[in-house]
């Protein structure tokens, strides 16, 4: 599973774990090593050396509950009715295309800016 940054971007470090010391992890790493992962933020996996899987889930908990990190890469959730939709789909405040169309801005004659707002521009 890839998981996207979203607002922030952080760094995860890796460490060896072997009786109790932790060793910065490094490509020649071999054998039967537990593992923790520290974030820049702080975080710290504390597994004392867990199989890497787990301490890998660890992370990607971490990085979606305290950084906004999404599983869904090009999408959004609609602001209107909270359904997930193709982020190439979404209009102006976050509003997927029934939502917008009964917003009274859809009802409106559209303007360039609006249009330039919805193709991509801030
Ligand atoms: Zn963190
Ligand atoms: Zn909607």
């Amino acid at each position: 599973m890839k998981i996207y940054p979203t607002s922030q971007k952080v760094t995860i470090k890796w460490f060896g774990v072997s009786q109790g010391e932790r060793v910065p992890a490094n490509a020649t790493m071999r054998g039967t090593w537990g593992w923790d992962a520290v974030c820049s933020c702080g975080w710290d996996s504390r597994t004392g050396g867990a199989i890497r899987s787990s301490v890998e889930s660890d992370v990607q908990m971490h990085k979606i509950m305290e950084h906004n990190y999404s599983r869904l890469p090009n999408t959004f959730v609609c602001s209107g009715c909270s359904k997930v939709n193709p982020a190439l789909a979404m209009f102006p405040n976050s509003l997927c295309v029934e939502c917008y169309a009964l917003t009274p801005e859809a009802n409106a004659p559209i303007t360039a800016r609006q249009l330039a707002q919805m193709w991509g521009g801030k």
